[in-house]
């Protein structure tokens, strides 16, 4: 089975984040190079770079799930107020959670101001 690079992160955390998610979905994630992340700070930067390699037929999968995540990450910063009970809700929540209400796809996006 050919594998490509799919990845390099700077921390084995983020890349253990990202391959837990893809494996949860059903790809075959492997990361690299974790095993020189202990001598990080001794060596240059570049070499503790960790990576995550999938098999190259999973290679669109996983961009797909990316784009989900990276969806319903920016959905969830924002906030959408109910038309009925005007609470606000995180703009990835379908129902009002006070009231009930189905939310509008049309009222979001909303961006919170932080
Ligand atoms: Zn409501």
């Amino acid at each position: 089975m050919k594998r490509v690079r799919f990845s390099v992160h700077r921390t084995v955390g983020e890349a253990r984040l990202l391959a837990g998610l893809m494996e949860g979905s059903g790809l075959s994630v492997e990361v690299r190079g974790e095993s020189l992340s202990p001598l990080a700070g001794e060596i240059p930067s570049t070499e503790t770079w960790v990576e995550v390699w999938l098999p190259s037929e999973e290679v669109e999968r996983a961009r797909e799930l990316l784009a989900e995540l990276e969806e319903n990450r920016e959905a969830a910063a924002r906030t959408v107020e109910c038309p009925r009970c005007r609470e606000e809700n995180p703009g990835n929540f379908e129902l009002c959670w006070s009231c009930g209400l189905e939310l509008p796809p049309t009222l979001r996006p909303r961006l919170r101001a932080v």
